[in-house]
């Protein structure tokens, strides 16, 4: 990728990284961002879980492929990530779908540490196990600085607030289509495909103590977790129904005009609306304590997954060459975002020694 113009749309995680090592190549790399800032959309409002696989007991593929990235992100990104003080993976004592043998024979086909334990902030009646594992956060914050830092070094030309239409792109050589819930928007209508668009809300509080330096996850199906917002003394909570406002299966999200203005502007305080009660009533079956949580604001954004993947959970990356000029990156979890962008080095590298189209194609990260 030594020459030519190379047009990255979308400062996420996964367009800055591969704009950076795009860029480190010597070729001249331009990152365009809608927003005023890099990652302000689904890469600035999260879990911020840098996940090692525990999350997906239905999915060997995203542990796996979640356990394989962790050191490739933090060979670049290894500054931003935290540890907190205890992290705890509890499973459901009704309605999971999984169990706690099934859950103890998953961590060990993957290859995941886990130690049976008691914890006084965890309800002992709702949950049929608990344990300890070691699994650790992003903090945005630094992330978001080393992002800037990491793109200085490597040149890439940063453009903010800059929305890209098809057309804009024509003046390019090369061009990375990190868009994410956009990604249809700069395609051609044959390469368009259907995706899951979920309306998310991550509900902002301030614990008094106990909770504050503490992740707790509850396995596997519709319940809850909790998890330090970097080190501002906050948590974030989240809840597989009650986080989901509005979902479609299309080319675009549907947002609903009462979340339009709530989208991606970081943390809203009072939000005209919310579900935040919601989140509380679920958390209090799991959580001692949770109901002395002070909610600071909400973040809204749009979660965009494969459609039909409710029975596994499946979070994939993928990187896909739709033609010599361009590739679309769409992403499953953070942490393959740095394999993510190697693939994109590697696929330019195959276009510019012009292989055969049956060199183009998905790759799966
Ligand atoms: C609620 C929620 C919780 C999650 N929790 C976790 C978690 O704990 N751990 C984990 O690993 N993953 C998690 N994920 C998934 C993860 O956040 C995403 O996969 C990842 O951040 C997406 O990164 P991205 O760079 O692909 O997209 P984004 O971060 O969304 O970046 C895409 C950017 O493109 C810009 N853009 C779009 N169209 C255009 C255009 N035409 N011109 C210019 N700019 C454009 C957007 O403004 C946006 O900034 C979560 C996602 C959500 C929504």
């Amino acid at each position: 990728v030594r020459e030519g113009r190379v047009a990255v749309v979308g400062g996420g995680i996964f367009g800055v990284t591969a704009a950076h090592l795009v860029a480190s190549t010597g070729a001249e790399v331009h990152l365009f961002e809608a927003l005023d800032d890099i990652l302000q959309g689904a890469s600035g409002i999260n879990q911020y879980r840098l996940h090692r696989g525990y999350h997906y007991p239905r999915s060997d593929s995203t542990a796996i492929a979640s356990k394989e990235s962790e050191a490739s992100f933090r060979s670049l990104y290894g500054e931003a990530v935290m540890k907190v003080g205890e992290h705890l993976y509890g499973i459901a004592a009704r309605d999971s779908k999984t169990s706690p043998k099934a859950f103890e024979r998953f961590c060990e086909r993957i290859g995941l540490s886990f130690e049976p334990c008691d914890s006084e902030v965890v309800r002992s009646e709702a949950i049929a196990s608990l344990y300890k594992v070691e699994e650790n956060l992003i903090d945005l914050t630094r992330l978001r600085d080393l992002c800037h830092r990491l793109m200085e070094r490597s040149g890439v030309e940063l453009h903010l607030n800059t929305p890209v239409m098809p057309t804009d792109l024509n003046e390019f050589d090369l061009v990375v289509n990190a868009t994410y819930a956009g990604l249809n928007r700069l395609l051609p209508v044959q390469e368009r495909r259907h995706y899951q668009f979920e309306i998310c809300e991550k509900p902002v509080v301030r614990f008094p103590t106990s909770l504050r330096d503490m992740s707790v996850v509850i396995l596997d199906g519709p319940f809850m977790c909790v998890d330090p917002l970097g080190d501002t003394g906050r948590s974030v909570l989240g809840n597989v129904v009650h986080a989901i406002h509005h979902t479609n299966v299309g080319e675009e999200p549907e947002v609903p005009d009462e979340l339009q203005s709530l989208l991606n502007r970081g943390v809203v305080p009072d939000p005209p609306v919310t579900n935040y009660p919601l989140f509380l009533e679920a958390a209090s079956e799991f959580l001692v304590g949770i109901e002395e949580a002070e909610h600071v604001g909400s973040m809204f954004t749009v979660r965009t997954v494969l459609p039909d993947v409710d029975a596994t959970d499946e979070r994939p990356t993928f990187v896909h060459r739709i033609d010599e000029r361009m590739v679309t990156l769409f992403s499953g979890k953070i942490g393959t975002c740095v394999e993510a962008a190697q693939s994109v080095v590697g696929a330019f590298d195959v276009s510019r020694a012009d292989r055969p189209a049956g060199a183009q194609g998905r790759s799966s990260v």
